[in-house]
């Protein structure tokens, strides 16, 4: 799956499906994006593969009061994903309308609906949450597999650094 800046100096490829898909539906995307919600698909930051160009980051302040790092294209703009501190950098929150084929993605979950706007309506079956979830009874085991496999690997990095 691959995806792109709006002027088309970075373009990546996600090597890997997403893990879990959230639709958020905070205040902050809202004002981040200038839109209703944010479309957040998550992903360990390796399997973002870096197709041209090269991303700048900027430390921008969020709910957390941690700060998230937005990772973009300097030229137009544009935010491709972001680090929270939650996740940390070894995981990113890649901003799934800069996916080419972004309609195809769709979310796993509904977060801080609480301040969705009125006039969204659910689809059935959907799984909504006012805040936010239980990761361990909401992602689909092998996300779930594959996140503890990925911290395993990120201790041992950091270990080696040391
Ligand atoms: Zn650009
Ligand atoms: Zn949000």
């Amino acid at each position: 799956m691959q995806g792109h800046c709006t002027c088309g100096e970075i373009a990546y490829r996600l090597a890997e499906a997403p893990l879990v898909v959230h639709c958020c539906h905070c205040t902050w995307c809202q004002r981040e994006t200038g839109s209703a919600f944010a479309l957040n698909a998550l992903i360990e930051t390796r399997h973002i593969k870096l197709l041209s160009g090269r991303p700048g980051e900027r430390l921008v302040p969020s709910a957390s009061g941690k700060g998230q790092t937005m990772v973009g294209c300097a030229t137009c703009g544009c935010t491709l994903w972001s680090h929270y501190s939650g996740a940390g950098r070894g995981f990113a929150f890649v901003r799934a309308g800069t996916l080419v084929d972004a309609a195809r993605i769709t979310p796993d979950v509904h977060i801080y609906t609480t301040t969705a706007h009125p006039w969204i309506t659910f689809p059935e079956g959907a799984q909504v949450f006012p805040e936010y979830y239980r990761r361990s009874t909401t992602w689909r085991p092998e996300a779930l597999a594959r996140r503890e496999a990925e911290l395993e690997r990120l201790a041992q990095e950091q270990q080696q650094q040391q």
